[in-house]
């Protein structure tokens, strides 16, 4: 089969590699049909993600149909069609019994990071009964994959830790598709206002047809201040990872605030706590655990929630070299999320 080959800082190459076999009996062979690239991908090929050796496949997202299962799995069979989840749970752990797949003991994120992932014909997915999800003949497979990553993290690292309430003013620092996701299910709480912050005017522009109250692309601080009357914002949410945009939200957060960390953070950030010590406000991060794909699948499936939206480009999987280049010159191609189906 082919597959997108990871061979250090820089390298890639859309290869032929061996098939996946089952492993173990808790296994599944996926035969992918849809799967995109993430931002994270583009941290592995720079390099900044050590843990992805020369060789291993890169892909954490995708939908795809069971070509084969482990002896053990009783969820799914050959044929169904499923959803990936970028983490991989066991069920059984103590993290998984407390709901923070994130860190499970044999699993959390490994997917084309520590094991083979979904930029490939297929994938081999360890505890398949509780890392796939099943999926309706009838869902539109695209706004599906958006459901293994970017919307559970949106949601549950910016939106459930940020605690946004009816009423809320909300800052979401970053209008790449992991705000973007924020912006869209943070709208589930009815916040009063969304003020979107961005550098590139035609992702706020795009984050205005998405729900986005208030755009801001320079002054950041001041022009939050301004809009709220000199409160700050009850929720910001961080999602770029860098020192810059986390220091925007530590800057506007109002007293009683959440500031909900979703970005990658590869450099340490200076904590303002001079001035935050006795604002009463809460400070959290979170890794997604992807708990509430059930959940919002359903969003997805009854049309409430809409992430199609999010795909600017489509590809054949066997262009996944050109599909690279295209996200990788996201201001210049204005690109969001791209798909890559497998024929
Ligand atoms: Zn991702
Ligand atoms: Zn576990």
């Amino acid at each position: 089969m082919k597959a997108l080959v990871y061979h250090g800082p820089g390298k890639r190459a859309w290869e032929e590699k061996p098939k996946p076999v089952i492993k173990e009996q808790t296994d599944a062979i996926i035969k992918i049909t849809k799967t995109t690239i993430c931002g994270t991908d583009l941290h592995i090929m720079k390099g900044d993600v050590p843990t992805v050796t020369d060789g291993r496949t890169l892909g954490h997202e995708g939908v795809g149909v069971v070509e084969e299962t482990g002896k053990t799995v009783t969820n799914f069979k050959v044929g169904d069609k499923v959803l990936i989840s970028c983490i991989t749970a066991c069920g059984i752990c103590d993290a998984c019994k407390k709901g923070m797949y994130s860190h499970c003991e044999t699993g959390g994120w490994i997917l084309g990071n520590l094991i083979d992932g979904t930029q490939a014909e297929f994938v081999r997915i360890p505890h398949a009964d509780t890392s796939l999800y099943h999926i309706p003949e009838s869902a539109e497979e695209e706004a599906i994959v958006m459901l293994s990553d970017i919307l559970p993290t949106g949601f549950e690292c910016g939106v459930l830790k940020g605690q946004v309430k009816p009423g809320d003013s909300v800052a979401i620092v970053g209008a790449g598709p992991i705000g973007l996701a924020a912006l869209l299910t943070v709208q589930f709480y009815s916040p009063a206002e969304i003020i979107m912050v961005d550098l590139d005017e035609n992702r706020l522009n795009v984050a205005k047809t998405f729900g986005a109250t208030k755009l801001v692309s320079k002054d950041a601080v001041k022009e939050i201040m301004k809009l709220t009357d000199g409160k700050g914002v009850d929720v910001a949410i961080e999602a770029v990872g860098i020192p810059a945009t986390f220091d925007i939200c530590q800057s506007v957060v109002a007293a009683g605030g959440h500031l909900a960390n979703i970005g990658v953070h590869g450099k340490s950030v200076e904590l303002h706590l001079e001035k935050l010590w006795s604002g009463n406000i809460t400070i959290t991060t979170r890794l997604v655990d992807t708990v509430t794909i059930p959940m919002l699948l359903k969003t997805v499936i009854s049309g409430k929630l809409q992430p199609k939206k999010l795909i600017t480009h489509r590809f054949a999987l066997n262009d996944i070299m050109k599909a690279y280049d295209t996200f990788g010159n996201a201001a210049k191609e204005k690109t969001l999320k791209v798909i890559l189906t497998n024929k």
